[in-house]
């Protein structure tokens, strides 16, 4: 069976204290948690140190949220595999559709971040999804198999969770129909050379809708921004009804 994933992607939010205080309202809450799914909080760098030593001992995984393809070098402002091995991280969001974007990422660079961090140990979230203006014209499909087909280039898919985010989702408020995210999802599976990837949906994940995002065959879990950042509110979603 599938493993389910539920990601915290914290973006640009979030002080070392903060972090702190939005543990001690959390982590509480997990006490009835399923021991079925995988949590993982996705957070700035500046938060990883004290994250890190604060989640030691916990069933929370600590993630970052992009690796630079080199170990080391002039690369003013990036961040290395190494860096964030030594700091217990375990995961890293790659080609989030922010970085895309505002950022220049491109499939190539995205491509050459996943080896990395395969490379490191980590395992890649690999960001992939449409505009409103893509879907509009019916290219949700091309567009996302192209994202697929040059992120994944010579990528070993063992170790690796893919996240479906359709860009006019993320917070938006507008949530793509689970029916519909599913199909997609399954369609993305229909691509993976290994099917047993685990898929998550992204885009407006919140407490009123993640049951019935979570009931759908094909999605194994969710990537959530700003529902995430509320302790109450990303503990409902981690302790989702099916
Ligand atoms: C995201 O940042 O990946 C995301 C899905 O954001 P939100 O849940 O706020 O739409």
């Amino acid at each position: 069976m599938r493993k389910k994933v539920i990601a915290g992607n914290w973006k640009m939010y979030k002080t070392q204290i903060e972090a702190s205080e939005f543990l001690q309202g959390f982590m509480p809450h997990l006490e009835d948690t399923p021991p079925d799914r995988e949590i993982i909080l996705c957070v700035p760098y500046t938060d990883l140190f004290a994250m890190s030593q604060n989640l030691h001992g916990s069933s929370i995984r600590l993630g970052a949220q992009n690796i630079h393809w080199e170990t080391v070098g002039a690369y003013t402002g990036e961040i290395s595999a190494p860096m964030l091995t030594e700091l217990g991280v375990r995961y890293v969001i790659v080609g989030h559709s922010e970085r895309r974007q505002y950022f220049g990422e491109t499939d190539e660079t995205v491509n050459m971040r996943i080896k990395a961090a395969q490379n490191a140990g980590l395992t890649p979230i690999l960001c992939v999804g449409e505009t409103k203006q893509q879907r509009d014209m019916d290219e949700t499909e091309s567009i996302v198999y192209e994202q697929l087909q040059r992120g994944l280039m010579d990528v070993d898919q063992t170790n690796l969770i893919i996240a479906y985010e359709p860009i006019w989702a993320i917070g938006t408020g507008d949530t793509c129909a689970a029916k519909e995210a599913n199909q997609v999802i399954g369609l993305i599976r229909g691509q993976l050379k290994n099917p047993d990837v685990p898929i998550q949906y992204g885009g407006s994940v919140k407490p009123d809708n993640v049951d019935e995002i979570m009931t759908q065959p094909e999605i194994d879990g969710a990537l959530v921004g700003g529902a995430s950042l509320q302790p109450n509110s990303f503990a409902r979603i981690v302790n989702y009804q099916n």
